[in-house]
């Protein structure tokens, strides 16, 4: 009895067991964002709602400190005069 790879989502971070998401932790929040690091819906992520919540805080409080950027463009816009050392990644 095989289900469908993604009829049934599970939400990740109750998977790994986490109760706290450290905005920090780009790892974990990388599971709610997309590739230009938009915070992903909790249908497309099967997230629950609680960890939905904790990664939302996370995601904005991570942008917050610059640790991800808030607007990846497609042409990808680097010159920012504003942040000149950009040393993430
Ligand atoms: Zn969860």
């Amino acid at each position: 009895m095989r289900e469908r790879k993604f009829k049934k989502r599970h939400c990740k971070y109750c998977e790994l067991k986490v109760d706290a998401i450290d905005y920090k932790d780009e790892k974990l929040l990388k599971y709610s964002l997309s590739e230009r690091y938009k915070i992903m819906p909790r249908r497309l992520t099967g997230n629950c709602k609680k960890h939905q919540e904790l990664v939302n805080v996370a995601i904005k409080r991570a942008r917050h400190t610059a640790l991800i950027p808030y607007v990846v463009d497609t042409k990808n816009v680097v010159e920012i005069p504003f942040e000149t050392n950009t040393s993430y990644r």
